[in-house]
């Protein structure tokens, strides 16, 4: 690991001038973070720890949405009365994610900021423009059997491997950051970005911005949900293919409706077409069937990956499935229903 100055400013402007070096890192559980830097893959010259800032509550806001601070942890979020009970899907994506020891030191802004598992990006000794841009990328010809099928680029294919994202992106959150030019909010689907030329840009947090809160809005779709992820091992283990659905049904008929895929490529992944293409229709396995289709248009495996594209279009078929039949996928008995 190498050295670096460690600051645990008490109030965010404090933190926000700390972090606009370009050379900074937030701290928060620090369950990603460190682990990164024991490896030398992160080497920040600076750490500002973010636990003193006032960023650990969950508040209702204007309009009926919720707050939810960026130092919450991921297991307060999840067992929130308020979020179990009008936000299920979020709560369902949070429980399939990592482990409860982890969930309890793991913070939400963390989590929206956590970094691929490409083990290439991991491995110093092998190449990876993520890491260090112009390397060239180990997974592309390599291992790869957890990669991108869904837009990924010459320069990179990693994922992402938050659960608690896909949820996000079906929801519709919001991101509120705070940096050196203030404050902004920012639509979660152009929060992550794609890797393109840029691979080692993650999201578009400008230099020393923070994640202060996530804002949901008012509609959680908590008649008619589901978060289903495939994973390698059931006990705990990242996506290598998720789906979070939020559908409201009205006489019968598709009235609104999300689907984001997780595991498939560098951000949660939607194509809002395919969602439009089902509003005002009856739910049918036909139906269901085209929407996959539709989402997966252009998919590309890159060998050992290959298998993700029938296994995605069968677990969006399923996930609708149980959405619309009002019978979300559970997260402690893991059977797929
Ligand atoms: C063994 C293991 C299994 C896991 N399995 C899963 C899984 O199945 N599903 C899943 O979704 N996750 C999984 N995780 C990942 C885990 O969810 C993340 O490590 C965690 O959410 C990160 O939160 P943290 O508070 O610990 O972040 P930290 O480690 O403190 O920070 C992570 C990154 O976010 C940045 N950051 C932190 N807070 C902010 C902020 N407020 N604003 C801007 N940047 C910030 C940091 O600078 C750093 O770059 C797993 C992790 C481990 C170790
Ligand atoms: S896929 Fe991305 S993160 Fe993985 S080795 Fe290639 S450039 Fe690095």
């Amino acid at each position: 690991m190498n050295p670096f100055v460690y600051a645990r400013p008490d109030a965010l402007p404090e933190a926000v001038r700390l972090g606009a070096t370009g050379r900074a890192a937030f701290l928060a559980g620090g369950t990603n973070l460190v682990d990164l830097m024991k490896e030398n893959v992160a080497r920040p010259a600076e750490v500002v720890d973010i636990n003193r800032l006032a960023l650990r509550d969950i508040v209702e806001i204007d309009g009926g949405g919720l707050r939810i601070g960026a130092l919450v942890t991921n297991a307060d979020t999840a067992y929130d009365e308020r979020v179990r009970r009008r936000y299920p899907l979020l709560c369902s994506a949070i429980l399939a994610g990592a482990s409860p020891q982890l969930r309890n030191a793991a913070t939400n802004g963390g989590n929206l900021n956590q970094r691929t598992r490409c083990y290439y990006f991991y491995d110093v000794q092998t190449p990876c423009n993520k890491r260090e841009p112009g390397q060239g990328c180990g997974a592309i010809g390599g291992a790869n059997r957890i990669h991108a099928i869904l837009g990924a680029s010459p320069q990179c294919i990693a994922t992402h491997p938050s659960d608690m994202c896909v949820a996000l992106a079906a929801l519709e959150a919001v991101v509120r950051v705070t940096g050196p030019q203030g404050e902004r909010t920012i639509p979660f689907e152009d929060y992550h970005r794609l890797p393109g030329n840029e691979p080692w840009k993650d999201n578009t947090l400008a230099p020393g911005e923070l994640v202060t809160a996530i804002d949901l809005p008012p509609e959680g779709f908590a008649a008619h949900h589901t978060y289903l992820k495939l994973r390698d091992r059931l006990s705990y283990a990242f996506a290598l293919v998720s789906v979070a659905v939020g559908m409201r049904v009205e006489e019968g008929r598709v009235a609104d409706l999300r689907i984001a895929l997780g595991g498939v490529a560098h951000k949660p992944w939607r194509r809002p077409q395919a969602e439009a293409a089902m509003r005002g229709q009856a739910p049918s396995r036909e139906l269901f069937e085209a929407a996959a289709q539709g989402l997966l248009e252009g998919a590309m495996g890159q060998g050992d990956n290959d298998f993700k594209i029938p296994l995605a279009r069968r677990a969006i078929v399923r996930a609708l499935s149980q959405a619309a039949a009002g019978t979300p996928q559970s997260q402690t008995d893991k059977r797929i229903a």
